[in-house]
């Protein structure tokens, strides 16, 4: 076992996609870059929903533990009727316009909840703005707080359930937002200095066509890489992946999209990229 993990995971261990307390991660950002450090990852990106909060407290302990930190952000993206998600990658987390764009999304964000809350409340399920809210520890919840909220309360038996139940569009609590444009997006990650990077492009259910589509248009917008790795998945799948990268000119990114110790991919723990990518950190590495 021990000699399997180290053939398939030698080499810097890049970690681009994590969530701590300042979204719906579990662990703090201090926590979250000490359990990085703990798990041999040398080169790590905090990617909250929507926020930065996170950048400054994962800095300092990444300073102490002598790893090397990227501040990264998750923007929610609204795109021909679907919610896509690209990370700014090395982006400054103070830079106003991407703060105030930020800012704006956070206010969807809130109203979103109690929008959520009224319909839960609707069919019959009580206090959870304020179960969510204490979930997300008083953050502004999102549907992963909701998720935990409704566990927690005896809706559901796990959170996937939740979500299927509740939460996913076409289910009954499901509130529609309207999250930033996908030029708008872009431009806030570059004027903070940073990449754009679509992540999880599989997950979007798209067809083959609309991804192509996708990416050409996310390439045209300013766009420069793409997840051709994003926590578990197939060989099969990388290598597609890999191949639209190369195709639509993409840097390649990989990440976990950690959550929490024990739910989906630890920290770290990725293959690594096909050999005919190009990795979007090769100018952070050194
Ligand atoms: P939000 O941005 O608040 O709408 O929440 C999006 C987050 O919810 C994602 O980043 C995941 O962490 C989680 N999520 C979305 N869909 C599901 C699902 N079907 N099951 C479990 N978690 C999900
Ligand atoms: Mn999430
Ligand atoms: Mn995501
Ligand atoms: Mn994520």
């Amino acid at each position: 076992m021990e000699n399997i993990e180290a053939r398939e995971f030698s080499g810097p261990r890049v970690d681009l996609h994590s969530h701590s307390t300042c979204s719906d991660g579990v662990l703090s950002p201090a926590a979250l870059v000490a359990r990085a450090a703990q798990q041999g990852v040398d080169l790590l990106a905090i990617t909250d929903h929507d926020t930065t909060a996170g950048v400054s407290e994962a800095r300092t302990a990444a300073a102490t533990l002598g790893l090397k930190l990227i501040a990264g952000v998750e923007i929610s993206v609204s795109w021909q009727n679907r919610v896509l998600h690209v990370l700014g990658l090395n982006v400054d987390p103070q830079h106003p316009e991407l703060a105030a764009g930020l800012q704006a999304l956070g206010e969807v964000r809130v109203v979103r909840a109690e929008r959520l809350a009224e319909k839960l409340e609707k069919i019959g399920i009580a206090g959870a703005l304020a179960g969510a809210r204490e979930q997300a520890g008083g953050g502004i919840p999102g549907r992963n707080h909701f998720a935990r909220f409704l566990v927690a309360a005896g809706h559901a038996r796990d959170t996937q359930r939740a979500f299927k139940r509740y939460l996913v569009r076409g289910a009954s609590c499901h509130v529609s937002c309207e999250w930033a444009g996908l030029d708008a997006a872009l431009s806030w990650i570059s004027s903070a200095g940073g990449v754009s990077v679509l992540a999880h492009p599989a997950r979007y259910k798209l067809t083959n066509g609309a991804l192509r589509r996708l990416l050409a248009e996310f390439r045209a917008a300013g766009g420069v890489g793409m997840e051709v790795i994003s926590g578990f998945q197939t060989a099969d799948l990388t290598a597609t992946m890999a191949r639209y990268a190369r195709q639509f000119d993409l840097l390649a990114s990989r990440g976990s999209d950690f959550h929490e110790p024990g739910a989906g991919l630890e920290l770290g723990r990725l293959p690594p990229l096909p050999e005919d990518c190009t990795p979007v950190w090769q100018s952070w590495a050194a």
